[in-house]
């Protein structure tokens, strides 16, 4: 057993790794971040007996396939398992965050501070796994290509039309009438705090001339277009002050050739991504008991802001989470993405931080008024849930119980 000493230079070193050096964050800020830590070492399997930390063998090939494209592909249903193929970058690990994920939301009282973060038990190196420090490196270089860091809008663009029922859909929300388009807008308006969020003039694939690769899917007979080719022809309507572009889309889209389908994918480098309503529906595609999705409900205001938030992270060069339950874990299936928490671990908040430049009590306070808004408008478990966990989150940081 190592002494005390000890630990606490271990502990050290490893929360530099984790969250870089918090020398220059305000008194709140060091509570939030240093919360990574404590929750990787309190929770019963802890981060020192589970990882296996080898802080001298930094691997670049590990940080360079967390750069790639992140794909959220999903099953069509149990008879078509064999095409079926997890998010590459977190293949294996996504069982475990299922079950620690129905702990978490088994327990409605979570009070317990270690449980606001619930750590994923993987197996993958803690160098290999995107910590802030991994993030840094890559996120500076960027900086230096371009001005990027100065552009503070993110832009969103409806692409081709949507079905009526979804165009005429409203809903009150602080005292106004609110479509589903401007509630996406307003949610993550919440979730970038320090940037601003805009929808553009919606545009047509047929009148831009864009040349889309498309499929018919060979057992659903769904139409499809493939996600990878949108990205250059988004990135170049991206207004010149925009930070990033993220597009909507009814349509179905896919990956690549032998895989079924994708919920939504960006480009880093493009910084642009699309969302599909393609796969919201009820239920996924499998003979008989499909069905498409006929009207908003709760579930496919969860999904859209699910899969946007999540997407629009990767554009800030976030790689999928290996370290708690997050909102940027990968996923193996639908169920998976949509039963991962709406927040971001504290990893990923100092990620998002560093570009938004957000204050996090301000942050946590915006999204606990829209999500009380939520639970009045559309009352369910989901919903309830994330309020609940950030009233937890924000007793925490308004009291003075520290973890430092
Ligand atoms: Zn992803
Ligand atoms: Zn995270």
């Amino acid at each position: 057993m190592m002494g005390s000493s000890a630990s606490k230079d271990t502990a050290t070193t490893q929360q530099k790794f984790l969250i870089g050096s918090l020398t220059r964050k305000s008194d709140l800020d060091q509570k939030f971040f240093k919360l990574s830590y404590h929750c990787l070492t309190q929770s019963p399997t802890s981060l020192t007996e589970n990882r296996d930390i080898d802080l001298h063998e930094k691997n670049e090939k590990c940080f360079t396939e967390n750069q790639h494209i992140q794909h959220e592909i999903m099953d069509l249903g149990n008879n078509d398992a064999v095409e079926s193929i997890g998010c590459r970058a977190v293949r294996g690990d996504n069982k475990r965050s299922s079950k620690i994920l129905n702990h978490n939301y088994d327990n409605e009282c979570m009070v317990s501070v270690p449980d606001l973060f619930l750590p994923i038990l993987g197996s993958k190196k803690l160098v290999c796994a995107q910590t802030y420090v991994a993030w840094r490196s890559i996120m500076d270089l960027e900086k230096l290509k371009s001005l990027l860091v100065k552009r503070r809008l993110i832009y969103l663009v409806q692409v081709d039309d949507f079905p009526d029922f979804l165009n005429n859909f409203r809903v009150p929300f602080h005292s106004e009438e609110i479509t589903i388009f401007d509630l996406a807008e307003k949610f993550l308006g919440v979730f970038f705090t320090g940037m601003t969020v805009k929808w553009i003039q919606s545009l047509s694939i047929a009148e831009r001339k864009w040349d889309i690769t498309s499929r018919h899917h060979k057992k659903t007979g769904k139409f499809q277009y493939l996600v990878t080719d949108f990205f250059p022809l988004l990135a170049n309507i991206c207004p010149k002050d925009g930070y990033c572009i993220m597009g909507l889309i009814w349509s179905d889209l896919y990956p690549k050739e032998e895989l079924n389908f994708v919920l939504g994918e960006a480009h880093n480098s493009f910084k642009s991504g699309i969302v599909s309503f393609g796969r919201f529906e009820p239920k996924t595609y499998i003979e008989g008991i499909h069905q498409d999705i006929i009207s908003v409900t709760t579930e496919v205001v969860w999904k859209l802001l699910k899969c946007l938030s999540h997407e629009l992270c990767h554009l800030f060069g976030m790689a999928h989470c290996d370290f708690f339950g997050c909102t940027m874990n990968g996923s193996g299936s639908v169920k998976d993405a949509m039963d991962q928490p709406l927040f971001l671990c504290p990893v990923c908040v100092r990620k998002l931080q560093h570009i938004c430049k957000f204050d996090i009590l301000e942050r946590y306070e915006n999204m606990e008024k829209f999500l009380v808004e939520m639970n009045k408008q559309f009352p369910s478990e989901r919903w309830n849930r994330s309020m609940v966990w950030i009233q937890n989150c924000l007793k925490y940081l308004k009291t003075t119980a520290t973890y430092l």
